[in-house]
């Protein structure tokens, strides 16, 4: 067999035949050209039999790579003048417009991406992190489903920070898919007002509930847009604000205690954070042990725990009929405004405030595991964007991982 035949069936490039194979000591170049003869736009589905002209230089992809040796795949294309997009260079079927790797090499790194770490991925393949985040930007563009704004009727708004120093994008999931459907960069009330641009007012229409975090500029732009809507307390915000409460409890002791002669027991104590903020159920041996002592021996901080899972329990226990729930809640408020520890006087407050919104929850019953583990998992995610040059790129990366995306790699069958 000829070598260039040969490479025809080993690179598995749509579209074209292998004109000649080099050898170099760190590269193969592979050179092809494509089977068809018509010019086609790269952005649009515009096609011509006329050619603008041909370029004077070869243009080059990186591919999968052979064993150790990169892959570089050239080929000399022509330029065609489309009516919408002007002289364009033509679209070639085996990479994506302006991308300078083939399809597979950015299925590839999407996929990898997804499942692990900055350092794992650039390694491995030999590219930049940056590039990483662009490949991701290309992918998202292509595999998005676009339906995925269809059918919304319960979903939640929530940010994250995805670099130090203020900077966040704002995220919006199907409840029932537990699904991220959209990300925008910014947390404000303008953020969350482009969502619903989007969404438009017949789909907007369609929505019952909407749960939020307690801040006041996604339940500004949610009245404005969306006035009929439920509006629900996130219940892992309130587990959040009650865990930072605990927090400050514990770390005002800790201070206290690291004053003491003793140095011992502050730095037991220290590490009985973890112990504090966990979910009970998942608590390992000595996490328990750590908590027992807490409860013999640090009164305080033993009822802000205290107050933090019975809110827990609140908030996260499904009862269409919400009496029950509002009186226990009433309940949990006056508790907390006498138990004379500060974060929690203040908590009380701002749960009076929000009572209608937290009944909502409670109503409508979130199951709180799907939004944690979601919410987990976009947090983990958006970590490992940190690094990346742009919001749109890290919000390709959480949409790649927590979206309605499907990844394939370069081994599995095309979809139709
Ligand atoms: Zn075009």
């Amino acid at each position: 067999m000829r070598v260039t035949t040969a490479f025809n069936r080993l690179l598995r490039l749509d579209g074209v035949h292998v004109r000649q194979v080099d050898i170099g000591s760190h590269t193969v170049t592979v050179t092809v050209a494509l089977r068809r003869r018509a010019l086609l736009c790269p952005r649009c589905p515009y096609r011509t039999m006329a050619r603008y002209d041909t370029r004077l230089v070869d243009s080059r992809w990186r591919h999968l790579d052979l064993g150790v040796f990169k892959l570089e795949v050239r080929a000399r294309l022509r330029r065609l003048r489309c009516p919408d997009h002007g002289v364009v260079v033509e679209g070639v079927p085996f990479a994506r417009p302006d991308a300078k790797f083939t399809r597979d090499v950015d299925d590839l790194v999407a996929w990898l991406a997804t499942r692990t770490d900055k350092t794992a991925v650039t390694k491995l393949l030999r590219i930049s992190w940056r590039t990483v985040g662009r490949i991701c930007e290309r992918v998202v563009a292509d595999v998005l489903d676009e339906h995925r704004l269809d059918e919304l009727f319960v979903i939640g708004i929530d940010e994250i920070s995805w670099r130090k120093q203020h900077h966040y994008l704002t995220l919006v999931s199907n409840h029932r898919t537990a699904k991220i459907v959209w990300a925008g960069p910014g947390r404000s009330a303008a953020t969350l007002d482009r969502f619903f641009a989007e969404l438009g007012p017949e789909r907007t229409k369609q929505l019952e509930a909407v749960s939020l975090d307690l801040g006041p500029a996604f339940h500004k732009s949610v009245n404005d847009n969306a006035p009929d809507v439920t509006i629900c307390a996130d219940p892992y915000h309130l587990v959040a604000l009650a865990n930072r409460a605990v927090d400050t409890v514990r770390r005002d002791i800790w201070q206290q205690l690291r004053r003491l002669p003793e140095p011992g027991l502050s730095v037991k104590f220290k590490r009985s954070r973890w112990a504090l903020l966990k979910h009970p159920d998942t608590l390992t041996h000595s996490q328990q042990a750590t908590l027992r002592l807490i409860r013999r021996h640090d009164s305080a901080t033993w009822r802000a725990y205290q107050l933090k899972e019975s809110l827990r329990e609140i908030v996260t226990t499904r009862d269409t009929d919400d009496t029950i729930a509002g009186i226990v809640l009433d309940r949990w408020c006056g508790w907390a405004q006498r138990c004379r520890l500060e974060p929690f006087v203040k908590l009380a407050r701002t749960i009076r405030t929000h009572r209608e919104s937290i009944l909502a929850t409670v109503r409508l019953g979130w199951t709180n595991g799907r939004v944690e583990g979601l919410n987990n998992r976009v947090r983990l995610i958006s970590r490992r964007g940190f690094g990346f040059h742009s919001a749109e790129a890290v919000a390709a990366l959480v949409m790649l991982s927590c979206g309605p995306v499907t990844l394939r790699l370069p081994h599995e069958p095309k979809p139709e």
